[in-house]
């Protein structure tokens, strides 16, 4: 008998999933038939899902319950800001739901703002990521498990359908 290929780091993972907040509320969903993939233990999913996917096989389903911790952080107040217009380029009409990216002095990776009211010259930003502070209630199958080749080893994530275009 041959075993189903299990989730391990370093293999590629594809799943179906559907994500909804505490309330029930769907919030994301994989695509109808291309399944999300991406590279095992390299912190390309949030930790808790992948650690919720840990030792699985295709095949197998399961929920899999991500507090903000393990998810996309607490909701940070301190990234909650006033800004003065004059902190933005001036071509660009601000409204609220407008995203943008600014240095982030920590870890050099880019910050994803979020305009959430505009007010004469004062304009409000959130920096938490959208889902911080929400309780991931994850369904997930998994559909497909395959050694990662040398090259998505080295990139960090996987590549092909469902995964990184490049
Ligand atoms: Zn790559």
């Amino acid at each position: 008998m041959t075993q189903a290929p299990v989730v391990k780091n370093g293999k590629v993972i594809s799943i179906n999933y559907v994500l909804r907040n505490s309330g029930g509320e769907q919030i994301d969903q994989s695509e109808k038939n291309e399944p999300f993939t991406y590279l095992h233990g390299a912190s390309q999913i949030v930790k808790g899902l992948e650690q919720g996917i840990s030792d699985l096989k295709v095949g197998d389903k399961k929920k899999v319950v991500v507090s903000p911790k393990d998810g996309y952080g607490e909701v940070n107040p301190k990234l909650k800001l006033t800004l003065k217009r004059d902190a933005f380029p001036d071509d660009v009409k601000l409204e609220a739901g407008m995203q943008f990216e600014a240095d982030s002095s920590n870890d050099g990776n880019p910050m994803v703002f979020t305009i959430t009211d505009v007010k004469g010259d004062d304009i409000t930003i959130d920096g938490n990521h959208p889902l911080a502070g929400e309780t991931l209630h994850f369904e997930i199958e998994v559909v497909g498990v395959r050694d990662a080749t040398a090259d998505e080893k080295q990139h960090g994530h996987a590549h092909g359908a469902g995964g990184h275009n490049h």
